[in-house]
């Protein structure tokens, strides 16, 4: 029997994925077919993305998982003709390049890079940093991203927090969990790392409330979703000096306007959603896993919680 896998990420990303994606599963000695276009009857599985033109799953009743090449999921969670299994992607490339990515950040904010890469009057300012040990960092969310990224900023010796819904022990670090211990885990914190996903229960996590918690002068890195942080009360924050930076690189609306506070306040970095991003040799590796489990009665890996929203 063949097994028919639709390929619905987007025309553009085809040339990238369909490559990898056969390697993977002529490997596998799996019968298939992969195409761009098949009859919704037919259709086993679908290979998606968010921003793919397909929105009615109700015509593919015979499909058995729709399997997501991103991370995030909250413009498909919602979608009410989408009763097939949803699962999401992890790995593929997307922890190494967010844990690069937020330690590459998060040095520049700790070690005061910007005020000897840009010294424009010569300053001769001696003042050694702190080392990582001295600095309180507190990473909200520690699922595949989040875990990753906390534990290699405990592994360079910062004093790291974590943050997420469920009790959770990870060695090297103090967690947090819940409602109740959202203020333990951001009182005091010099860095905050946001990695949670957008659902209506994370929105607007960093308000005036929130923000007032972390130690004065704090940095904010948001590698999450732009919604975690209400815009106007970071831009306060800002003003006030209670957060000295943010880098931001995901916001409400993408592209950011042009017109957007962000892109002129000198205490914003804007970086454009490139934190990470599934790299398709490595992502159609955990793609044909997931085949590969369907077709052989296991249970999907990565399965979205459509209840919790991700
Ligand atoms: P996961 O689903 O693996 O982890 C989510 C974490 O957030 C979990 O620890 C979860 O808690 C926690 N969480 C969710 N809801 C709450 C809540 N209400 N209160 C407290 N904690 C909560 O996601 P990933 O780590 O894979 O990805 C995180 C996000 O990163 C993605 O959703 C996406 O938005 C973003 N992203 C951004 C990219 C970029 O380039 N900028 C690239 C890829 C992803 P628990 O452990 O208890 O479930």
């Amino acid at each position: 029997m063949t097994t028919n896998i639709l390929f619905a990420a987007g025309a553009a990303r085809w040339d990238d994925w369909a490559p990898p994606l056969r390697a993977a599963l002529d490997r596998a000695g799996l019968a298939y077919e992969l195409a761009q276009e098949m009859p919704s009857e037919k259709v086993d599985y679908i290979v998606y993305a968010p921003d793919s033109p397909l929105r009615d799953f109700t015509p593919y009743g015979r499909c058995k998982a729709v399997l997501n090449i991103w991370a995030g999921v909250e413009a498909i969670v919602g979608n009410k003709t989408l009763t097939q299994p949803l699962a999401r992607m992890v790995g593929g490339g997307l922890t190494e390049g967010m844990v690069e990515w937020v330690l590459g950040h998060a040095l520049r904010h700790h070690l005061g890079m910007d005020a000897h890469i840009a010294n424009p009057e010569h300053r001769w300012h001696p003042v050694a940093p702190p080392l990582a040990s001295e600095r309180r960092v507190t990473v909200l969310g520690l699922g595949a991203l989040g875990s990753a990224v906390a534990e290699k900023l405990a592994g360079l010796g910062f004093d790291v927090t974590g943050w997420s819904r469920r009790p959770k022990k990870i060695t090297g670090l103090r967690t947090q969990h819940g409602v109740e211990g959202l203020t333990k885990a951001l009182k005091g914190a010099e860095i905050l790392v946001l990695l949670l996903p957008d659902t209506p229960a994370t929105e607007n996590i960093l308000n005036a409330e929130t923000l007032a918690l972390p130690a004065p002068g704090a940095f904010v890195i948001n590698p999450g979703r732009g919604a975690l942080i209400d815009d106007s009360a970071l831009l306060a924050a800002l003003d006030s000096g209670q957060v000295a930076h943010a880098t931001l690189d995901v916001f409400r609306v993408e592209p950011l306007p042009t017109d957007h506070p962000f892109w002129t306040h000198p205490g914003v970095t804007v970086t454009p959603h490139v934190a990470s991003e599934t790299r398709a040799p490595q992502g159609a590796e955990v793609i044909a896993e997931n085949i590969l489990r369907g077709e052989a009665g296991q249970p999907f890996l990565h399965l979205v919680d459509r209840q919790a929203g991700y």
